[in-house]
């Protein structure tokens, strides 16, 4: 594939701002500058560094970010930063987006991508995928509360209750509760339900996928073979 196109699937701009770059010298493959946009190079796997900026070729996009406090979700966030401005320009260009939606005050496992299918099987609801998060409530934890979520709760504007697949006291004041649905505000609203209200929330899974503990808020990884093992 030509290093224009290369560099232009991966998000380094248009094609014309792509060959700009190559022809200035910005672009080099195994340590040789390469400035002629039209070299042909086997695109999977390809090594390159633009302005030092070490990049592998990948078709698709698939990555994890550990979400801070205080970011919003959105492309166009209303009162917060984007989660989009802690990624690269590329990965932005070329398009991921966010698989489901966590608040702007909960933190943790967040997954984004490119690839359409895969977006659409992991999407809130598509799949009945397990998300676990870490709840800290404002009121001591009851039995009563624990059975009452796990039996089911009303939510206001749905017609069936809606059951946690795992809820556990994991202290005091905080539990760890297993949902396989994405609705609106989902766990904050079921925490009302059952009488208590969440002080922060933290999605530590999705699936067999657990935030790794050296990803530290703000960071994020591509996803290797090991993490789609375990989240399938
Ligand atoms: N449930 C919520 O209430 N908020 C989130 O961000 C995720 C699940």
């Amino acid at each position: 594939m030509h290093i224009e196109r290369i560099l232009h699937s991966q998000g380094f701009g248009s094609r014309k701002v792509c060959r700009a770059l190559i022809r200035a010298g910005r672009v080099t493959i195994s340590g040789q500058v390469q400035d002629n946009p039209f070299a042909d190079f086997p695109a999977e796997d390809l090594v390159f560094t633009v302005d030092r900026e070490t990049c592998r070729f990948r078709d698709k996009a698939y990555l994890m970010l550990h979400k801070p406090s205080g970011y919003e979700c959105s492309r166009q966030p209303q009162f917060h930063t984007s989660v989009f401005a802690l990624l690269s320009e590329p990965l932005v260009n070329r398009g991921v987006q966010a698989i489901g939606r966590l608040d702007q005050d909960t933190t943790g496992l967040l997954l984004l991508s490119d690839d359409g299918q895969f977006i659409h099987v992991w999407s809130a609801g598509r799949k009945r995928v397990p998300k676990i998060y870490e709840v800290v409530v404002r009121h001591p934890v009851s039995e009563t509360m624990t059975q009452a979520l796990l039996a089911g709760v009303q939510l206001h504007d749905d017609p069936e209750p809606v059951a946690a697949a795992a809820c556990e006291r994991t202290g005091e004041r905080s539990l760890k509760l297993t949902i396989t649905e994405g609705k609106y505000h989902q766990v904050k609203r079921m925490v009302a339900a059952a009488g208590n209200r969440v002080e922060s929330l933290h999605r530590s899974g999705i699936g067999g996928l657990m935030l790794p503990d050296d990803l530290a808020p703000g960071q994020w990884r591509w996803l290797d073979d090991g993490d789609f093992a375990r989240l399938a």
